[in-house]
């Protein structure tokens, strides 16, 4: 960051000659110097799709987001609410706020990061889940290197706590194109949330962590490999406390990048 605001003033010394002592000060007072291509942008070139799920106005809409769109083959609702911690912690917001560190972290690697949506706030919706779902097809440059769609979880389980990653089947025609890389994404995005020292899901199928579904819109209208992962159980108190605190997603966008990181090579 500092060093892009030198160049800019830079930019300004230029450009306003007789006003730019205080910004050629700031200019000269950047003591790093320019790092090499090649080692500060490792992920230059890749585009990346994030998914924050649930945008935090959605109960406000409720005739917007009960509408059916298309799910691969299906309908569905075009979204639902979300859930939260008992304490009333949307998961709209936290896994906004985890999207955000993910995206600002692979931008500093070099990548060019999309998210699903630009804000969390109590007057939007949306986006439904099939425009969510198709986020990472038809880019500019192509098809996305892969997308990333960020939840977590509200199971009522006794003791259910812990991450999974939920991954595409091979379904033709939906994704059967996919779902051989996205299972290495998954295989990956667990990787990066153990090595971060997070635990997988006591309570869902096969109990690995990896759970493979059909019914996802976001994930069977994608293109690109694609997974979903549920950071945690918002009504498991322990997996609150780390969701509510800045430390603990700070460690929980450390192990998404770190999983994207393994996945591209
Ligand atoms: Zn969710």
């Amino acid at each position: 960051m500092l060093r892009r605001t030198a160049v800019a003033a830079g930019v300004l010394v230029l450009a306003l000659p007789g006003v730019s002592e205080d910004v050629a000060v700031a200019q000269t007072a950047d003591p790093r110097p320019p790092r090499p291509q090649t080692a500060a942008s490792p992920l230059a070139g890749r585009v990346i799709v994030i998914d924050p799920g649930h945008q935090l106005g959605n109960h406000n809409f409720p005739r917007r987001i009960n509408r059916q769109v298309p799910a691969g083959g299906f309908t569905k609702p075009c979204n639902t609410t979300g859930t939260a911690t008992d304490r009333g912690y949307p998961e709209a917001t936290f896994v906004w706020q985890v999207s955000r560190l993910v995206g600002a972290r692979l931008r500093e690697l070099g990548a060019t990061v999309r998210l699903t949506r630009q804000s969390n706030r109590q007057d939007r919706w949306g986006p439904c889940v099939d425009v969510r779902g198709r986020a990472g097809n038809a880019l500019p440059d192509g098809g996305a290197d892969l997308k990333l769609s960020v939840h977590a979880d509200g199971s009522y389980a006794a003791g259910a706590r812990g991450f999974h990653v939920i991954t595409p089947p091979d379904r033709a025609p939906w994704t059967a194109d996919i779902h051989r890389p996205s299972r290495r994404l998954a295989s990956s995005v667990k990787a990066g949330l153990l090595a971060q020292r997070f635990g997988v899901a006591s309570y869902t199928a096969g109990g690995d962590g990896i759970d493979v579904r059909s019914d996802l819109a976001t994930l069977n209208l994608s293109d690109v490999p694609t997974v979903m992962v549920e950071l945690g159980n918002m009504r498991s108190a322990s997996d609150a406390r780390v969701m509510t605190s800045p430390a603990g997603r700070a460690r929980y966008a450390r192990g998404l990048v770190s999983g994207v990181r393994r996945f591209l090579g």
